[in-house]
């Protein structure tokens, strides 16, 4: 588990954490359980998200078992510098939806003193790199990589497998579009195709 620094910090004093993994895989839920955590030690938090993704309430980071903390929709990384006045941790989630300047608006903040946690899926459907993950991943302080389960054999999965005909890179859904597969049961599934 992930023990979290809570004091506060001031300016060059803050750090960037990444939650990364595949779908399924709790990266929402460490999330917030951070982002409670961070509350329960009387940080001021705030939580963006792209505008992007419409599932579940508008005004709230939802992970799958319902627990949920308020946040507010962005159209671009770049707004985020100038909504996240006064707070001690920034929280975002969905980050691999964001455009490039993501990486580049959370090492602004951390250097301003801010906890910057952000969680997104590390890989696209087909096994790539997702948008600006890769790249925070690399200037980040602390990487957690958070594994589901494999529904084919059980192993740890970390590929997002989706088994509806589309190419397009962004399509929302759940269990109805994407399941999560291990390195082995993905590429059977792809030799398949
Ligand atoms: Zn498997």
């Amino acid at each position: 588990m992930f023990l979290e620094n809570t004091t506060k910090q001031s300016i060059g004093g803050g750090w960037i954490e990444v939650i990364c993994g595949s779908m399924f895989s709790g990266k929402t839920e460490e999330l917030i359980r951070r982002l409670r955590r961070a509350k329960i030690a009387r940080q001021r938090v705030e939580i963006f998200k792209p505008a992007i993704d419409t599932r579940y309430d508008k005004e709230a980071v939802v992970s799958h078992d319902e627990t949920s903390i308020k946040s507010t929709p962005v159209q671009a990384a770049s707004q985020i510098i100038l909504l996240a006045n006064d707070v001690d941790v920034v929280g975002i989630d969905e980050a691999q939806f964001f455009d490039d300047e993501l990486s580049n608006v959370c090492n602004l903040l951390a250097n301003d003193g801010i906890r910057v946690i952000v969680a997104g899926l590390d890989m696209d459907f087909r096994g790539k790199p997702f948008g600006p993950i890769p790249s925070l991943m690399s200037s980040a302080e602390y990487v957690t990589k958070v594994h589901a389960i494999c529904m084919e054999c059980g192993s740890l999965a970390h590929y997002s497998h989706r088994f509806v005909e589309s190419e397009s890179l962004v399509l929302l859904g759940e269990t109805d579009r994407y399941v999560p597969l291990c390195r082995k049961c993905f590429l059977k599934k792809k030799k398949v195709k």
